[in-house]
């Protein structure tokens, strides 16, 4: 490995910024890989320039860029001229561009045009030399995730450089990734490495399966008229599908087989209560359980939910929750209860029974929203001595379709909760462009002051350079000026303190803020019933998976809920796929519907769709391969189960690096 600094151009201070993108080596350039392509339209004659699209011209500035502020936000504003139509341009947080921009400069300037009155208008384009941009004409760009204070152009020449200083000792398909001589390149050197990528996930999976066929049950579970008994007493009645769930569950934890079980349950479906059932099952019987939550927050909702099930039942299971937000002590004290026995069911974060946690006589582990975590730390978790045998639960509100996901999940049994609690009122939705922005705002205030709750979904913490989507800091105060005196605006960020998330959290459960404003932190399993309505900002901004689990945040109690998609996206495609949300609340049908609109190969669309997330591989778009490459796992792992064949070794090796290489 060799340290950044290598390159040329590259100092200490430049080296901190690529650290921000995870990029210390020259090494790592070469997997830090292009999030999207961009291939350069001609420059347009001004006659040719086409409205609510992608144009390229060439412009003279007209007068002196004016700066102004509004709020945190400094806008660039200039008038252009393209061969005589008028053209105004605006950028955002970027005030050095005044200085590029001197009146009567003439630059090439790629953006999308509106059409106004009597001019044309263009927001945020990108500048270029004329004989720079001519040089890129022809070629696929790279476009890079990028973090403030690095240009794409610099990524690209960084990564460029990486290359020569290689010198070869690479895998072409990775330069091709970069800088695809054309898109075939392109397409046969994404699917060869998604092939691999997918491969080695795949065997790696199912040669821990094979491992695991030999677990047999060493716990003497049994059933209890209690959990019969809680379920009578719950406020509702459990839908047929959790019945029958809960029903195998209740099997297997019975068989003399160890339990390896995915539970996949849309948004709402009610899969907290099924892993309660299990976990007091367990603990009625004598054995520990333990419950991992993806954040702080949802450990915390699931201990309050769950001490609050057990006082209405009387039962005496003793319930600890084991906090990141604890101090050492107090942690060390619930490990020391853990350890002895003294309590029956364990709750925290995955993060903490990584740490070094030993149990008593745990039988059951309990994974929720499995998505987060990939299925790797599953089993590091499974791996440990005490927990060798270990039942596993693993709820997942991942839709993805059936046959991947037993492709995927190839080494669990599989439960389905195909049905949502029947009172439920399905949401109401919308998607808006700007214009509805007043009465979005109206509509939000009207839900707050009729007693209800409301989430307002930003994909930025604060300002960023030349991006003008919106932030969760400049949204709250502007929400905060515009709602009534009375109404509490807060907001919630991933950058926030685990113990400030916690408080803020428990906060707006107990009703104390009345609209929340925050990025996707809120994105999994939180409950607040009470939140009717959910606003989310640049709403094609996220993968449609995502938009549907923000979605599953309202619609949780008896009252209608509405979400908001707001877009200012012209792109027909975009709208076309924020349209299937607007059609359907069903996670499993937007899925489908997702994969057959983007359809296979479709490399230049979103990348990232799912929550199963593969460095290069899309579960979705690349189904095909992940099939072919299925079949072939099969293959070779029935000739050669531990790959130790010769002609296997850099697959082996592959194998054994699968959870570095594969799952974020
Ligand atoms: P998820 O499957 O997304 O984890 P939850 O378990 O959090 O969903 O349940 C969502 C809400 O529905 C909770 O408020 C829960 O109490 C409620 N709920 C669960 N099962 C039922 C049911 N059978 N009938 C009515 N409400 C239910
Ligand atoms: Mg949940």
């Amino acid at each position: 490995m060799t340290k950044l600094t290598a390159l040329k151009g590259i100092g200490e201070k430049n080296a901190m910024l690529y650290e921000k993108l995870g990029i210390e080596t020259v090494e790592d350039c070469v997997f830090y890989l292009p999030r999207d392509y961009i291939r350069y339209e001609n420059i347009s004659v001004p006659e040719d320039l086409k409205p609510d699209c992608m144009n390229a011209f060439y412009a003279v500035v007209v007068n002196r860029p004016l700066v102004k502020r509004a709020g945190k936000l400094t806008i660039t504003s200039v008038m252009l001229s393209a061969g005589g139509v008028a053209i105004s341009a605006v950028w955002f947080n970027m005030p050095y561009l005044s200085k590029v921009l001197t009146q009567g400069t003439g630059h090439v300037f790629r953006g999308i045009i509106t059409a106004e009155a009597d001019h044309y208008h263009v927001r945020q384009p990108a500048i270029y030399k004329k004989e720079q941009y001519e040089s890129l004409l022809g070629h696929i760009n790279p476009v890079y995730p990028l973090t403030k204070g690095l240009t794409n152009n610099a990524v690209t020449a960084t990564v460029g450089r990486a290359f020569e200083y290689l010198d070869g000792a690479y895998d072409a398909r990775l330069y091709d990734m970069h800088f695809p001589k054309d898109e075939d390149t392109l397409i046969k050197a994404r699917s060869s490495l998604v092939y691999d990528e997918f491969l080695s996930f795949l065997i790696a999976v199912r040669m821990m399966r094979s491992e695991e066929n030999a677990l047999h049950n060493d716990f003497n579970i049994m059933e209890s008229a209690v959990c019969e008994r809680i379920i009578e007493r719950l406020p509702y009645k459990l839908t047929d599908a959790q019945r029958r769930v809960w029903g195998e569950i209740r099997q297997d934890l019975c068989s003399d087989r160890s339990m390896r079980r995915l539970v996949q349950g849309d948004v709402g479906s009610g899969k907290t209560i099924i892993a309660h059932l299990s976990a007091i099952m367990c603990a009625l019987s004598g054995w520990q359980c333990a419950i991992m939550a993806p954040t702080e927050i949802l450990a915390s909702q699931h201990y309050d939910n769950l001490k609050s099930l057990l006082r209405s039942s009387g039962c005496d299971i003793k319930v600890v929750l084991l906090s990141g937000t604890m101090t050492e002590s107090a942690k060390k004290n619930v490990r020391k209860i853990i350890s002895s026995g003294g309590c029956d069911i364990i709750i925290g974060t995955h993060a903490l029974f990584q740490e070094k946690v030993s149990y008593k006589k745990l039988a059951l582990v309990i994974t929720d929203e499995q998505h987060r975590f990939g299925v790797m730390q599953r089993d590091s978790l499974s791996s440990k001595n005490e927990t060798d045998n270990a039942h596993i639960l693993v709820m997942s509100a991942t839709p993805i379709p059936r046959t991947c996901a037993m492709i995927l999940y190839g080494d669990l049994d599989i439960s389905v909760i195909d049905e949502v609690p029947a009172h439920k009122l399905p949401i109401r939705n919308a998607v808006v462009n700007e214009s509805y922005r007043k009465k979005t705002y109206e509509f939000i205030k009207k839900e707050v002051l009729s007693g209800h709750q409301a989430y307002v979904i930003c994909p930025l913490i604060s300002e960023s350079e030349g991006m003008d989507a919106r932030n969760v800091t400049d949204m709250t105060k502007e929400l905060s000026g515009y709602m009534p005196e009375g109404i509490n605006v807060s907001m919630l960020h991933g950058q926030m303190k685990a113990q400030q998330k916690q408080k803020i959290m428990d906060s707006f459960a107990a009703g104390q803020i009345d609209v929340l404003v925050s990025t996707t932190v809120v994105e999994v399993g939180i409950n607040v019933p009470n939140a009717t309505v959910m606003l989310i900002e640049d709403a094609d901004r996220f993968g449609l998976a995502a938009l549907h689990q923000l979605r599953g945040r309202i619609g949780r109690g008896p009252s209608q809920s509405y979400c908001i998609f707001m877009s200012s996206s012209t792109n027909e495609h975009t709208m076309k796929r924020l349209d299937i949300l607007n059609r359907s609340n069903d996670g499993f049908m937007i899925a489908e519907e997702d994969l057959k609109q983007r359809g296979p190969g479709d490399v230049f669309g979103i990348r990232q769709s799912g929550d199963i997330r593969f460095k290069i591989g899309d579960i979705y778009t690349d189904s095909s391969i992940l099939k072919k490459a299925a079949e072939d796992a099969d293959l070779i792992l029935k000739e050669d189960p531990s790959l130790s064949l010769p002609k296997h070794r850099d697959l082996k090796s592959r194998v054994e690096g699968a959870t570095r290489f594969s799952m974020v």
